[in-house]
């Protein structure tokens, strides 16, 4: 309906951002409301604009989020910080009960946001590589082995069902605002601006 309100995220301080949200009996996943909240969970995510959301960040405390990236957003970053950031296309996915596990023992940092901690971003350190293993929007079984930026993704979205932000994982030093990252550090090689923090 045009006459809707664009839906809101839930911003830090929220109880349900700092709960570990609750496993999704399968038998759920094909149920209207169950769909109607992923769909409502991708169109938060694409108006915000960002590259996933967890169920818990539009306040439904279940075991799902919704992940995408596209040309239109990568557009915000260089050819140099893209390929630092092993950024790639994702198609449109949701993950129902997801288990993550690391891959190897490579770590990447990088400036890292999130919808619910509104313009702020921070470095973060997490795997190069993960595999997610779950059920899709339809309750099939997935398993999705990826490195860079989808890695990273996961990762946090991951953290949302637990109740983890990634202000818990921060070099908390780095915290910045959204103006100061494009300021001082956009289209700045990661490995200086590391040395920066002395990391
Ligand atoms: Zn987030």
């Amino acid at each position: 309906m045009a006459t809707e309100q664009p839906t809101l995220i839930v911003q830090t301080g929220a109880e349900v951002l700092r709960q570990r949200a609750v496993e999704v009996p399968l038998e759920e996943i094909p149920t209207p409301q169950f769909q109607a909240l992923i769909a409502r969970m991708f169109e938060a995510m694409r108006n915000a604009p960002g590259v996933g959301l967890a169920a818990p960040q539009l306040g439904v405390s279940k075991r799902v989020f919704v992940l995408e990236d596209t040309e239109e957003r990568m557009a915000t970053q260089s050819a140099l910080e893209r390929s630092e950031r092993e950024r790639v296309l994702v198609a449109p996915r949701a993950i129902v009960n997801p288990v993550l596990t690391p891959i190897g023992e490579e770590t990447a940092t990088f400036f890292e946001g999130c919808l619910s901690v509104a313009g702020h971003a921070a470095l973060v350190t997490r795997a190069r590589e993960v595999e997610v293993r779950g059920f899709d929007e339809k309750g099939e079984p997935v398993s999705w082995r990826v490195r860079g930026w989808p890695a990273r993704i996961l990762q946090h979205e991951l953290d949302h069902l637990d109740g983890t932000l990634y202000v818990d994982r921060m070099h908390s030093r780095s915290f910045t605002t959204a103006g100061h990252l494009k300021e001082r550090f956009a289209g700045r090689p990661i490995a200086e601006i590391l040395r920066t923090f002395g990391l």
